[in-house]
Parts: structure tokens; sequence; C-alpha cells
């Protein structure tokens, strides 16, 4: 597999000559030498240009821009922060402040970190004792500045963290108002996993000539993670094969599996419940953010083996040790698969990363390995697993009538991969008939024969 870091050549955090406190606390954290991301960032940040660093989360991006931002703060009893961290998510938020104060350990540095959805005035109350970094999400930052409980007259760098995420969720103009806000003398530092038009754009208007370092390159798996596929029939099948997979406790430890939509991720919980219901968790953004943070720290702690996540959700989440990174369907855009499987092999330890691709999915796998420029390995389809005919409401061949969109009936077409007679069962895996009436109230769908009826008075 080819290569994805560049060039790492440093030993030790030593040969950055940092301050001894800083290499204390990175030497309590347990890390050995910079990764090649804070090699490469760390002389760029310290002499003041703006940056674009294109990085994968995992590839110890946090620590890249920290570490040379802690390393120039200055002590300091004004109560004005210098130094403001902006990223897309409230648990980034969490897990970025959690981050500095680690790295910050050995020093005074006061560090907050604001997001919405929780009292506005506990946070005004943390500002008027004094902070040198604030770490936020952009709605929250604005509306504390906007109050003038956050002056942010000192500040002299501004991070913009998971850019192409921020710029996914709509936070443009959040971004430009703050910006607005800001002392027009101070250095720019962003970090973006891709970099896309949008990205551009955003660089483009607001920053002069960054100094664009990349590491991870574009395309590249990391050495790390070994990846298999598997072709399967449709959704529910894929429902029987993930199940069948992740009864082998011993092998599947820590099971991140990425789904396209908020629809399908509560779709596959409900799937999957009956199997795995004690060690099952699934996050999206229509989750309430309490639910996602009891979610998240669930899994963080064990207590929860399998989680289920959608994309944007996922994104810049710190989820220690994932052994597999399931792809549950196929992403569209390449990098996005990239996205997924570096939540596995993380710093320097061992992943796997597992595609399901049904034939309509057959021509983004196929992308993806162009990206890579590199075959993923397929597995042969397990001959236990049934084979469902169930079909989802997207699975469904539509016909055009009178102009009207009319789902036809619910049965598939031929096999994609054929299995051998005497394992061409077609009932689903572990569903009682009370689960499938449930799920075929939820979703409106059929899922037996038996139940046509019921699912066409539902949809009238
Ligand atoms: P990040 O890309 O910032 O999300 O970091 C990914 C993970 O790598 C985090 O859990 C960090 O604690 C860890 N990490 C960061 N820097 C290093 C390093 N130099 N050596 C080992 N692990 C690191």
């Amino acid at each position: 597999m080819v290569k994805n870091y560049l060039c790492p050549l440093m030993e030790s955090f030593e040969e950055l000559n940092v301050s001894r406190q800083l290499l204390n606390a990175i030497e309590d954290l347990g890390f050995k030498k910079p990764t090649p991301i804070q090699e490469e960032a760390y002389p760029v940040v310290m002499s003041g240009t703006n940056i674009v660093g294109i990085a994968q989360t995992g590839t110890g991006k946090t620590l890249a821009y920290m570490l040379p931002i802690l390393q120039e703060i200055k002590f300091s009893k004004d109560y004005k922060p210098t130094v403001i961290i902006l990223v897309p998510t409230r648990e980034l938020v969490v897990q970025v402040v959690e981050q500095i104060e680690l790295f910050t350990k050995y020093m005074s540095t006061r560090v907050l970190g604001v997001f919405g959805g929780v009292n506005i005035k506990t946070q005004m109350g943390v500002l008027t004792q004094g902070v040198d970094i604030v770490v936020g999400t952009p709605g929250r930052l604005y509306d504390l500045a906007i109050n003038r409980s956050l002056l942010l007259q000192n500040v002299k760098k501004l991070v913009i963290d998971e850019v192409d995420v921020m710029l996914d969720l709509g936070f443009r103009f959040q971004l430009n108002n703050i910006f607005e806000l800001l002392p027009t003398k101070r250095q720019n530092i962003m970090f973006s996993a891709t970099m896309t038009n949008d990205v551009e754009i955003l660089i483009n208007d607001n920053f002069i000539d960054p100094k664009q370092i990349a590491i991870a390159l574009s395309g590249t798996p990391l050495d790390n993670i070994s990846q298999s596929k598997y072709p399967v029939e449709n959704f529910y099948t894929k429902v029987n094969l993930l199940i069948h997979l992740l009864k082998d406790k011993e092998t599947y430890t820590k099971i991140l599996v990425f789904i396209d939509s908020k629809k399908n991720a509560d779709r596959l919980f409900e799937a999957l419940e009956q199997d795995f219901w004690n060690e099952l968790g699934v996050i999206h953004s229509n989750k309430s953010q309490n639910n996602r943070m009891a979610t998240i720290e669930r899994f963080n702690d064990n207590n929860s083996r399998i989680l289920i996540a959608t994309d944007v959700i996922a994104r810049g989440l710190d989820l220690d040790d994932i052994s597999h990174v399931f792809n549950f369907d196929t992403p569209k855009f390449p990098e996005n698969y990239m996205h997924r499987i570096g939540r596995t092999g993380r710093a320097e330890k061992k992943g796997e990363s597992v595609l399901f691709y049904t034939e309509n999915e057959e021509k983004w796998t196929t992308s993806i390995e162009e990206l890579m420029d590199y075959i993923i390995p397929p597995n042969d389809f397990p001959n236990e697993v049934v084979i469902s005919k169930q079909l989802t409401l997207d699975e469904q061949p539509r016909i055009l009538e009178n102009n009207l969109l009319k789902k036809t009936t619910r049965v598939a077409g031929p096999s994609f991969h054929e299995k051998k007679d005497k394992n061409k069962k077609t009932t689903n895996v572990g569903g009682g008939q009370k689960i499938k009436l449930k799920k075929a109230k939820k979703y409106k769908k059929p899922i037996t024969r038996g139940s046509k009826q019921m699912n066409q008075k539902k949809r009238k």
C-alpha cells in the first residue's frame, strides 16, 4: 500500500524545542514523537503566517495547531482571550477542550468551551473571570460576542477546525459575522480534511496568502487499515450480514457503522436492536445533544460495542480504538470513504474497514478504488446469511404513471450474488413478527407479503 506520510523525520518532541511544561504533558499522554502533521505545521504556525492544513481526523491535527499556540501563549491576567478556536459541533468543542486541558496540565492557561443548547449565563459568568482560549461553535460564540460577554479585541490567533464540515453544516454566514468582529491583524489557522470548492472560496475571500500544508495524500489509505468488501443484495440483507458478523464479539470489539442518512441510521438501529440492544448506540443530528453525548460516552467507555453514525455527525469526533469501521452503504463521494475508514487505525493502531455495496452502489465502489488506486479485496458472502427479499421504500422499483410517482410491489429482482440453493431462505434473520409490524408501522413500508394490506392502508 502507498505510504501515507510524506516526511516522518523527527524522533522526539524535544526536536521541536517546545517548553518543558508542554514536553511533560505530552510525555504523560504517552506520545513519543510528533506525527507528520504536527512536525509539518509547527514551524509554519510559529512563523505567524496564515495556514491551511489539509489533514484528516486521526492524524493528530489538534496537537498540530495547539502545540505552537501553547508554546507562544503568554501568561496573562487579562480576562480577554487571545486565541479563538471554532469547531463545527458541540461534541468537538468538548473534545478539543479536554485535549487542551491535558496539553496544559503544567501551565496556567485558562480554556473555556462554549456551545448552544446549554445556559448561556453560565458561559457568560466564566468569561467574566477571564479566559485565554475559547473553543466554540460559531453560533454560540457569536451570541456571546454580540452581547459583549466575550470581547474579541485581543484575539491574535483564530483557528477554524474542520472547515469542510463547518461549511457543510451551513456555518458560512456565522463565520463571516465572527470575522467582522475580530481584529484584522491576526493569524488564521485553518484545518480541513478535504479541500472542497467551498473551502477554497472561504479562504480566497477572507485570508491573505495562506500557506498550505498537506500530509495525508488525498485518496491514500492509511497504512495500518486493512480493507475488505462484500457485495450485498439490499438493505435488509446488509442487516443480516452485519448481524452475522457482529455476533463474533471477539473479532468485532469496537464497531463504528457508517450510514448515509438519519432515516437509515434509525432504521438500522431498529433492525439491530433485537440482537444487540445493550451494546448498541446511534447518533445523528436529529438526536438531542444530551442523547448524543451520552451515546458517545457509553461507546468511549466501552459500555457499548456498536455505534451507528451518519457521516457529518461522526466527522471530528474523537472515538478511540475502533477495531472495525463498517460502511453500511457506499459513499457517493470517494473522499467520504477515506474519512470513514480514517476513524480506525488511528495513532498507529491497526484497524479494519468493511464495505457493503449493492449492485447500484458498485459504480461508487469503483470510484473509491480508482481514487485509492487500490482494489479493495472482496470477501465471500457467507453461505449462512439469509438473502432478504424485503425491500425498503427507496429500494422498490418505481413507475411513472399519470405524472405520479408510484411505488410498485416489493418483490426484489434477481440476486446480485447468487447463493447455493440450500441457502436461499427468504426470511429475515432474527426478525420476529412483532418487530416487523413495529417497523412497518414506523416506516410505513411493507415488511412481509402478509402485511401488504396494512401498508396500503397506511399509505393512503
Ligand atoms: P486528532 O487527529 O487531533 O483527532 O488526534 C487523533 C488521536 O491521536 C488523539 O486521540 C490524540 O490524542 C492522538 N495523538 C495526537 N498526537 C499524537 C502523537 N504525537 N503520538 C501519538 N498519538 C497522538
